[in-house]
């Protein structure tokens, strides 16, 4: 195990996270840190992917990825509440706030985005999608869309993952390696 730099602590704190959440954030439920002391979950960050003398700028990645899904997972939650609201007859000032906030996460993060949507299920998956233009690059998350030629649909985020990203039926393995948090932006 390793300990987390002052500078990495305070650019932590500073983002609101102690040093156990970022270890939990990072898929270490037991919150203990098993990453590189400059906060990178990658335990040969340090000279690796920066020199000892640099700043580390794989954490800033990582903060931005996290709050991110957050956002998200806050957004859809009170969507969810909103559309289950009433027996089921929704609650359509809830529901158009949840619109509000998907569509102000998408232009933010995905500003290449054409449109949006919280109904459309991509490859069986609930969550937030967007349309591109091109060819659909056939990846999990990404589907033709037949009614627009030329474009295809893609998963931003998935219902069934945590506040951090991270698919919650494998939350529970604490020592499993992290590969998600952060590696699909680089
Ligand atoms: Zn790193
Ligand atoms: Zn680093």
């Amino acid at each position: 195990m390793t300990h987390l730099s002052v500078r990495a602590l305070e650019t932590i704190g500073a983002a609101g996270y102690t040093d156990e959440e970022w270890a939990r954030a990072a898929g270490w439920t037991d919150g203990l840190w098993r990453g590189d002391e400059c906060g990178c979950d990658d335990d040969r960050c340090v000279g690796h992917h920066h020199e000892t003398s640099e700043e580390c700028g794989c954490l800033p990645i990582l903060l931005d990825h996290i709050a991110q899904n957050r956002e998200a997972y806050e957004l859809w939650r009170d969507y969810r509440a909103a559309v289950e609201a009433n027996d089921g007859r929704g609650d359509p000032k809830g529901y158009d706030a949840a619109w509000s906030r998907a569509e102000a996460w998408v232009r933010r993060h995905h500003p290449q985005a054409l449109t949006f949507s919280l109904d459309a299920v991509v490859n069986g998956m609930r969550g937030i999608s967007a349309t591109y233009a091109g060819v659909d690059p056939g990846f999990v998350g990404t589907t033709p869309e037949p009614e627009s030629p030329g474009h295809y649909r893609q998963q931003l985020w998935t219902e069934g993952v945590d506040q951090y990203g991270r698919q919650q039926a494998l939350a529970a393995k604490a020592d499993e390696r992290p590969e998600a948090l952060g590696r699909a932006g680089r």
